[in-house]
């Protein structure tokens, strides 16, 4: 049994993968206890499974689960989860922009009894502008949207307990957003900082259609929100309404002039469609969401292992 689990999903990561082995293994050795590298081979095209099949004859400590397809970075780390076996379990990203040196700091918080203990980036580089910009937004909106204390700047690079990854096993929901769901578990948390570094090769596999999907997975499973909107929108749109009623009505009545024109009528229709179809497709993000989870299709499926034993999705009794 190993002490430590490393989970690292890899989507097309050929080009960067032998350095994130040595790099992972050169750390985990500095550590004296046992580890293990469980990679997510998450439907990679490019020759990943074949280097890892590689990596994996080569060292008892590289295992390695193989998708039948790609099913994205959220379940990968669920499925690595589901085989890992450490007492602490370490997410890491493939392409080094998480340094996996910090990783001693993580395990000597977690010594110090923390329970999750998490990388707060204070400075990503390398990233254009437009990333940048955009996560900062989406990190203080999701915080303004949810109840739950979701923390700022901070992705999946993270040292989870057991007991966390026990829980987290437990919740089986399609559309996922690990690290909220992290925060929703509870426990001892801390933080620690870094700076995020360039990619090492290759290019982000988080295209513009990726992040808005899992920006509203992160919104959507942690917050009614944006359905409250709705209602409030309505009666913001009514009040106002009215008192353009009572306007249009004294200028007829008590004046001599009255509101011309299907300029000003067009304007108020396309702007009150335009909020009724906002409202729709946002009351469609939460329907399909639902109709995701009734069908109970399983979350992934496996193609092949290595070295891992039984997947255990449930809570252990
Ligand atoms: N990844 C994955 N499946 C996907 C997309 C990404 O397993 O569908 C992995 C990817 O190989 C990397 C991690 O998730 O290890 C983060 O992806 P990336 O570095 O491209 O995201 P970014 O850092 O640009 O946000
Ligand atoms: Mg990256």
């Amino acid at each position: 049994m190993a002490t430590y689990s490393v989970i690292i999903p890899v989507y097309n990561e050929a080009l960067v993968i032998r350095e994130t082995y040595r790099r992972l293994k050169t750390v985990m050795e500095q550590t004296g206890e046992p580890y293990e590298l469980l990679f997510v081979n998450d439907g990679s095209t490019d020759g990943t499974l074949d280097i890892l099949r590689e990596l994996a004859v080569k060292d008892e400590t590289v295992k390695y689960i193989d998708f039948s397809r790609n099913f994205g970075h959220q379940i990968a780390i669920t499925a690595g989860m589901d085989y890992a076996s450490g007492q602490a379990v370490i997410i890491i990203d493939a392409d080094l922009q998480d340094p996996p040196e910090l990783i001693w700091d993580m395990i000597a918080r977690w010594k110090e009894g923390y329970d999750v203990v998490y990388a707060r980036r204070v400075k990503r580089k390398g990233e254009t502008l437009f990333k940048r910009w955009t996560a900062y937004v989406f990190y203080r909106l999701l915080r303004a949207a949810t109840e739950i204390d979701i923390p700022t700047d901070t992705g999946d690079f993270r040292l989870i307990d057991r007991k966390v990854c026990n829980q987290l096993r437990y919740m089986r929901e399609r559309n996922r957003f690990v690290r909220g769901l992290v925060s929703w578990v509870g426990f001892r948390h801390i933080a620690v900082e870094y700076e995020r570094e360039p990619r090492l090769a290759g290019e982000t596999k988080y295209p513009l259609k990726k992040m808005i999907r899992f920006s509203l997975d992160g919104i959507t499973s942690f917050s009614h929100k944006p359905l409250k909107l709705a209602s409030w929108l309505g009666f913001a749109l009514s009040a106002a309404s009215a008192v353009g009623m009572m306007a249009v009505l004294y200028l007829k009545w008590f004046t001599h002039s009255t509101v011309a024109g299907w300029a000003s009528l067009l304007m108020v229709m396309l702007f009150c469609n335009g909020v009724t179809m906002t409202m729709l497709g946002i009351t469609g993000e939460y329907i399909g969401r639902i109709y995701d989870e009734v069908k109970e299709r399983p979350l992934y499926i496996v193609n092949e292992t290595w070295g891992v034993g039984t997947r255990h999705e449930r809570k252990p009794s």
